[in-house]
């Protein structure tokens, strides 16, 4: 038993000590994802951001080379007839016709840039005086032009400055007229960046995210904020950050840049005679940096998912995983735990079940034995005494008895297993229930020399009881006292009250002084089969079914039973059963 006990416990711990284990290599595992999951959900977002300014600076590309004419255009149709037909071509054709708030053409003449305002609904140009934001910008492009196309280009946040190169002496190619756009920041606002950031953060993942766009270099010149009702900015909190209309120097290319598949299809002449100037867009291809993040875009979109940063929703997860692996481990545990003691219980049972087959079979050996030589003596010479054979009869009668109730408690055992613990109920008086349980002990008592003493309150309400039932467990309480509590004194008390604590309950005790059950032993004797250490060590007869019965009668007819019990002062059981309600009373 003791090895098998042992071998219990070894099983356990290693099943402890490799749930801990595989906690550990989970815990670690989790990290290892969740710092794999945030690199993966930035790059995602940084690409995502990446794409859209790829695709906002391609479009804007796109815009202005369909509102540049060719250096034959306006050869044959005049400069500004040939910027109005590419003005109204894209307006009938674009969809974005509200992107611009004012378009002009600036024009030297005469030592001087004129500037022609276009008219956007029908599409002619006429001189006007430069409006004196633009002045920066007029500085700035009086003195390239003076310089031949040399210095620095203006960088203002919301003019693009188109400029046509064209060289007609045949020498290096000069800026000839210069196309202002200046971009609708309201527009863009409110119609290209929400449908633009929704498109392109929504497939990687960041469903709830917080997007600014400001003046690159200059964070409090706001163009776009998805959320204003925030007061903190994303400031150093950004997760991903791409600059936007990125605009390159200008140079000589060839080739027209291939059109790009998009929403908008602008017209897409073919340029003949010495190459042109191109005003490149960021994205496009061409030397400097790759497309993507170069810094040097006029605006910049910062991004960060709400609702926590991406550390904050990776940590979250890991929390999660580790919650639930966790769990799963936990639960394996308890199962473990569940099985060990299921198992050590069933084990128990076992045990106390051999030992019951064992002290039944004593229980039958001896007043069998007693019987076998009763008879057997009676065969003999005895049989002529009448003396003897009255002495032998009643033997006989009396471990007849015995064996009797001892069958009589199994059946009952046996039939309260299988639910038919007590029979019809009918009002039974209190009085007459405690008279026939103390003339069902009385052998016992009378073999133990005890005294009963009795107190009955008068005028007890009777109870609704199988009276056989309750008589038994009557009966098993004051054999119980005969075999147990006669230590001290041979007294028993049996007494029966109205409950104080339960007003609709009768309330009867039976109690010794004997030697008491160990504190210990209290939780256990009402199981089955369970015996006290005292009994067994001095072999007192019984099967361990007793108090159990007793518990189980009781509770059938709604009551219950207590124990009170001092070492060495003595015991008493109290049993609570309902009194008979009027209208039940058959
Ligand atoms: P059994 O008497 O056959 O052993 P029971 O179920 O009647 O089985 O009792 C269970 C155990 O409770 C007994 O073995 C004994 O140790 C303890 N016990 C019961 N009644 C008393 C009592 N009046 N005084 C002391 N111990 C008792």
């Amino acid at each position: 038993m003791q090895r098998r006990a042992k071998l219990y416990w070894v099983i356990l711990c290693s099943i402890a000590a490799l749930c801990c284990v595989l906690a550990v290599l989970q815990y670690r595992w989790t990290r290892e994802l969740a710092r794999a999951e945030h690199d993966r959900l930035r790059n995602g977002l940084q690409a995502a951001v990446r794409v859209l300014s790829r695709e906002f600076n391609s479009e804007l590309s796109a815009i202005t080379s369909a509102l540049q004419p060719t250096s034959e255009e306006i050869e044959v149709q005049g400069r500004e007839t040939a910027y109005s037909l590419r003005w109204q071509e894209w307006h009938k054709r674009s969809s974005r016709n509200e992107l611009f708030t004012r378009v002009a053409l600036v024009v030297p003449q005469d030592g001087e840039l004129q500037l022609e305002r276009l008219d956007q609904t029908n599409g002619t140009f006429t001189f006007q005086p430069w409006p004196e934001e633009w002045a920066d910008l007029r500085q700035n492009m009086l003195s390239r032009w003076a310089d031949r196309s040399r210095g620095p280009r203006s960088s203002h946040p919301y003019l693009i400055e188109l400029p046509r190169f064209g060289s007609p002496g045949g020498y290096r190619p000069v800026e000839q007229e210069w196309l202002l756009l200046e971009v609708n920041v309201s527009y863009v606002r409110t119609a290209m960046f929400p449908e633009l950031l929704r498109r392109h953060l929504t497939p990687v993942g960041i469903v709830d995210f917080e997007a600014e766009v400001f003046v690159t270099g200059q964070p409090s010149e706001l163009i776009y904020r998805s959320h204003p009702e925030d007061h903190a900015r994303i400031g150093d909190a950004a997760e991903a950050s791409v600059a936007l209309l990125e605009l390159r120097p200008p140079m000589f290319n060839h080739r027209r840049p291939p059109p790009r598949e998009g929403r908008m299809h602008e017209p897409s002449p073919v340029r003949r005679g010495p190459p042109p100037a191109e005003f490149m867009m960021g994205g496009e291809p061409g030397p400097g940096p790759g497309p993507g993040d170069s810094g040097r875009g006029r605006w910049r979109l910062v991004v960060r998912s709400r609702g926590g940063s991406l550390d904050a929703i990776v940590e979250r997860t890991r929390w999660r995983n580790l919650a639930l692996s966790g769990g799963i481990l936990l639960l394996l545990l308890a199962c473990v735990g569940l099985l060990f003691t299921f198992s050590r219980r069933a084990h128990k049972l076992a045990e106390l079940q051999i030992n019951f087959v064992a002290g039944v079979s004593h229980e039958l050996r001896t007043p069998l034995t007693v019987i076998r030589t009763a008879a057997f003596n009676l065969r003999g010479k005895v049989s002529q005494n009448p003396t003897q054979v009255e002495r032998y009869g009643s033997l006989i009668q009396e471990e007849s008895q015995k064996l009797q109730s001892l069958v009589e408690q199994v059946l009952r055992f046996a039939s309260a297993r299988s639910g038919h613990i007590i029979r019809e109920r009918i009002p039974v008086r209190i009085e007459r229930l405690i008279e026939q349980g103390i003339e069902a002990s009385r052998h016992a008592l009378d073999t133990a020399g005890c005294v009963v003493e009795q107190h009955i309150e008068p005028e007890l309400p009777p109870i609704l009881a199988d009276d056989q039932a309750l008589k038994h467990a009557l009966q098993n309480l004051l054999e119980n006292a005969a075999k147990y509590g006669t230590d001290g004194s041979r007294w028993i008390g049996v007494s029966a009250s109205k409950a104080a604590a339960e007003p609709d309950c009768v309330e009867i005790r039976v109690s010794d002084r004997g030697h008491g059950i160990p504190k210990d032993e209290q939780p256990h004797i009402f199981d089955a089969f369970y015996r006290g250490r005292r009994a067994v060590q001095d072999q007192i007869h019984g099967t361990g079914l007793g108090l159990n019965l007793v518990k189980q009668i009781v509770q059938a007819h709604g009551g219950k039973v207590q124990v009170e019990s001092d070492l060495h002062q003595g015991t008493e059981f109290i049993l609570q059963i309902p009194i008979a309600q009027a209208g039940k009373v058959g």
